[in-house]
């Protein structure tokens, strides 16, 4: 009962008093103990139990707010007051947050319940969920593959029914992704746009936190909590936050949708081209009109995306060295011992790959051969959105390039998991909104295209698709037997 049903359904379902926040809420704690899809690392039942009961209270003297007794999923990578917040590694594994997160508290001020924290790979770095020192996740379209990454637990909680709505985060792909192997709608915003503060970091300058959802309409709902200033975070833009559910029903007459020549290559899996041009088709129906584009050095993303990436991320992980906090080895000789010890102790093979490549290319020898290059070239393909987006208003791609591969397909091969995130990496590296929604199924499995729109432009991203989600139910489709 009810375990499919959007945001927006079940807020008119518990306002009716059809359901209490409370019945709803232990149907969700039954349902994830009799999973075994490991997509939580934590589930906190009792804060759960108690924030329903207060919802209830709310709902009774009529005092809802927007998320009043909604149960949600989140990322294991958001500080969490009083509970464990691992990012999915051992180094964090019994580190307990002593603050909440910027997102967390608006959650927390909007009324929304907290079922646990979602598995994910370690310090956000995979396409997978293999990296997790919690085991692999498994995706609830085939429990023989994997969700995608690195928010795969957040993805695989809301495909299984064990959660109405997540969080995820994006460094390169990490929402989008995993969206599209989970026949979910993910939203990554702009740069700024949703404050990082309480958010473990990978890479500062890429990471995002967004909403993953059945729809348009939900990551809309969640938005409006999730986005708006922040002096705590540096990066955070304070410019006005619309109303995101105000724009879902204009109509798209006469807006122009581009397509990036780069990413219709002979390369693309021809099954995977065909349900890409149906969205397109789908779109023109809408009133939409195609063009195609180019952006001239999109091909360089995955390049610069994982020179950039690990550069911040050998900075951010170093203060892991085992005296401040974390994972300290047992009986240091000395202060290397108890530096080194700590760290190869506590870090997964993933995680000590990207420290090792980000250390190097930010060495002195290296730094301008890699890293001041990959920032140029960064800057090249911000430029090329910038001039694709003077003739059209969003870019439609695939979201992924194939559908959910195989446990242990990639994960000894590091370049090929790293080419999951072709047509993602670039939305980051430019730091505009970009959204994967679900656009058809090949055998068997769900597939999402992705559109990006230019900076502070979510509203439009999501008008564009909500209207897709009008017309079609592709997002509607859930797991067979759940
Ligand atoms: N798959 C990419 C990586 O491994 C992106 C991860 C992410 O977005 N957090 O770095």
């Amino acid at each position: 009962m009810h375990h499919f049903d959007t945001i927006t359904t079940l807020k008119s379902r518990l306002e009716k008093k059809e359901i209490s926040s409370v019945e709803l809420t232990k149907h969700f704690l039954d349902r994830i103990e009799n999973s075994d899809l490991n997509s939580y690392i934590t589930v906190t039942k009792d804060i759960a139990l108690e924030q329903a009961r207060l919802a209830d209270k709310k709902i009774a003297a009529g005092n809802a707010t927007a998320l009043t007794g909604i149960p949600l999923a989140q990322k294991d990578i958001f500080c969490t007051d009083g509970i464990k917040t691992s990012c999915g590694s051992k180094m964090l594994d019994k580190f307990i947050a002593p603050y909440d997160a910027a997102i967390i508290e608006r959650f927390k001020a909007d009324g929304a319940v907290m079922l646990g924290k979602t598995n994910m790979d370690e310090f956000a770095m995979g396409s997978s969920n293999e990296t997790s020192f919690y085991g692999a996740v498994k995706n609830p379209w085939d429990k023989a593959r994997v969700p995608g990454g690195s928010s795969g637990g957040s993805a695989a909680a809301v495909a299984a029914g064990l959660a109405v709505a997540s969080t995820g985060t994006d460094t390169g792909g990490s929402i989008r992704q995993p969206a599209s192997y989970c026949n979910l709608t993910g939203l990554k915003p702009t740069y700024g746009r949703i404050s990082r503060y309480g958010m473990i970091a990978f890479a500062s300058s890429l990471d995002h936190a967004g909403p993953m959802a059945r729809t348009a309409e939900d990551c809309a709902l969640l938005l409006n909590s999730m986005a708006g200033f922040d002096e705590r975070d540096s990066t955070s833009v304070d410019c006005p936050v619309p109303n995101y559910l105000t724009s879902l029903s204009t109509s798209l007459k006469g807006k122009k949708i581009g397509l990036p020549k780069e990413f219709f290559t002979e390369g693309l899996d021809p099954t995977v081209s065909a349900i890409i041009m149906e969205t397109a088709k789908e779109y023109e129906k809408l009133g939409a009109t195609l063009h195609d584009i180019s952006l001239p050095n999109i091909s360089l993303s995955i390049p610069a995306y994982y020179v950039i990436a690990p550069a911040e991320a050998s900075s951010n992980l170093s203060r892991y060295d085992g005296v401040r906090y974390g994972h300290r080895c047992d009986n240091p000789k000395n202060l290397e011992d108890l530096y080194k010890r700590s760290r190869a102790e506590g870090f997964g093979m993933e995680v000590k790959r990207r420290i090792m490549m980000g250390t190097f290319v930010l060495s002195s020898e290296s730094f301008d051969a890699y890293y001041l290059k990959a920032q140029k070239v960064r800057h090249l393909i911000a430029h090329d959105f910038q001039e694709a987006f003077k003739a059209v208003d969003t870019i439609l791609s695939p979201s992924t390039t194939s559908t959910a591969f195989k446990i242990a397909e990639k994960i000894d091969d590091p370049i090929s998991m790293y080419l999951s995130d072709l047509y993602t990496a670039g939305a980051n590296l430019a730091g505009l909104p970009a959204s994967s929604a679900p656009a058809g199924f090949i055998n068997g499995l769900p597939i999402g295209f992705q559109l990006i729109t230019n900076h502070f432009t979510e509203d439009l991203l999501l008008n564009f698709m909500h209207q897709y989600q009008q017309a079609t139910d592709w997002h509607t489709k859930v797991p067979e037997g759940l």
